[in-house]
């Protein structure tokens, strides 16, 4: 019985692939990566904005032609896609077989097979579905880095944002099966576990027992490696955290633990009082100055990331120029922009003074290149430094891909390492100190130490 699964969107989603996929294999399926060969197909899908969503459509009829030429017998599509569709789904994509909602990727082991699932649409709501029990099986899509989703859901409503309507309010999952499921990957070998939740640093505070994101990581650096046969301790990191919720305990942590990477990202989206108002984010631009100089002062090789959206309705050029000094200020060492994404379930489509593609796409440009200088200087800081890398890739004989504990996965820069000099090669998922020789817009060069 052979599967074939295509996982979409998010870090987030990409775990409860990694956990369908678990829960599949432990059913007894095999996986392919041949979707020809494949009884059953599975599409886990995102569809945070409008062209995320197309892409999921697109991913699913081009898999459904699998159902005419190969030997396809099922179509499963699970995720955000049919939550924010919902019944629709069926009616508009009549080569799908099989709906499974975020509520429900625990039932994925029957829906792939069960004839009564046929044509069914399982759509639990997201506020009152279980959060992954802490020993879910889980099949890493990468060996060495493990996504850790520490809660589900969000109880804010930012007016551009679909994510509390597709997983609900906040759920933070309990600190004792988070530190079980860390310590289970982490003595299966994983070096990098990333945090992971829609807003990390109000992790807690929706659980009787009132605990915090700090408290968590101090558990988390507590898991005694040594016992688990390892020499050095994986890299901890926290993405996705909101300016409303950053504690100092939350700043002191990363400042006291070598293992928790001085990582810390922040989307702040804009900076305009007006706009922050219209989006529903409730913090003003002094607040995040006074935020990132707090940060820098008490952690002095902080790393900072954000993210911005440009072209939100009744963004001004006033609006932006005071964005554009932001960046220029604060220099972020990572900047992701995203251009305003329209649709008519937003509370933010019924804004007026909507700005156009073409505008917005220059304000993009604009505020990457102004990006790419500022990196291009920030990673000159780094020549001649000594830094640990993370081992990810082989390119060629001598030359191998990894990341820093300052880069992110998938969304940073990357480090390419030289071991010309070197008589044998570097360990895939394995730790190198090395000594950085030249630095690029986004990326670092050098030769292990
Ligand atoms: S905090 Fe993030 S996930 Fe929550 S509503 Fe705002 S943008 Fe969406």
């Amino acid at each position: 019985m052979k599967l074939y699964l295509e996982s979409l969107g998010c870090a987030r989603n990409q775990v409860d692939s990694e956990i369908m996929t678990g829960r599949l294999k432990k059913a007894g399926w095999t996986f392919t990566q041949d979707p020809e060969e494949a009884e059953t197909i599975v599409v886990n899908t995102c569809s945070f904005i409008e062209e995320a969503a197309q892409e999921s459509i697109d991913v699913i009829l081009e898999l459904a032609e699998y159902k005419k030429e190969g030997r396809c017998k099922r179509l499963v599509v699970t995720g955000c896609l049919p939550e924010r569709y919902r019944e629709e789904i069926l009616s508009s994509l009549p080569e799908v077989d099989v709906i499974l909602g975020t509520g429900a990727f625990e039932q994925i082991a029957k829906a792939v097979r069960e004839p009564e699932y046929a044509n069914m649409c399982v759509l639990p709501d997201p506020d009152l579905t279980e959060l992954q029990p802490q020993d879910a099986p889980r099949d890493l899509t990468v060996p060495h880095v493990a996504y850790l989703k520490i809660a589900e859901g969000c109880s804010k409503s930012c007016t551009y944002c679909i994510i509390p309507k597709l997983r609900g309010k906040q759920k933070s999952r309990q600190p004792e099966d988070i530190v079980a499921e860390a310590t289970r990957l982490i003595a299966g070998g994983v070096n990098e576990l990333v945090l992971v939740a829609q807003d990390t640093t109000a992790y807690g505070n929706d659980l009787p027992t009132r605990t915090n994101l700090s408290r968590l990581m101090e558990s988390l650096v507590d898991i005694r490696v040594d016992d688990l046969n390892r020499k050095t301790p994986p890299w901890f990191r926290v993405l996705y955290g909101h300016p409303e919720s950053i504690e100092n305990s939350f700043i002191e942590a990363l400042a006291s633990h070598g293992q928790l990477c001085s990582y810390f990202d922040i989307p702040v989206q804009h900076v305009s009082s007006g706009i922050l108002k219209h989006m529903g984010r409730r913090y003003a631009k002094d607040d995040l100055y006074r935020l990132f100089n707090r940060i820098r002062k008490r952690v002095p090789d902080a790393v900072l990331r954000t993210t911005i959206i440009v072209g939100f309705p009744g963004e001004t050029d006033e609006d932006f120029q005071e964005l554009l000094q932001f960046v220029e200020d604060v220099r972020f060492d990572h900047l992701g922009v995203f251009i305003y994404s329209d649709s008519d379930d937003l509370a933010s489509h019924r804004l007026p003074n909507h700005i156009p593609k073409a505008l917005a796409t220059d304000r993009y440009h604009e505020l990457m290149s102004t990006q790419s200088g500022i990196s291009t200087e920030n990673n000159r800081k780094y020549i001649g430094k000594a830094v640990q890398v993370l081992v990810e890739e082989s390119l060629d004989k001598h030359l191998f891909a990894g990341r820093t504990n300052f880069q992110a996965p998938e969304v940073d820069g990357l480090t390419y390492i030289n071991t010309a000099k070197m008589p044998f090669g570097l360990k895939i998922g394995g730790f190198v100190d090395m000594r950085v020789t030249d630095t690029m817009e986004y990326d670092l060069m050098g030769e292990p130490i």
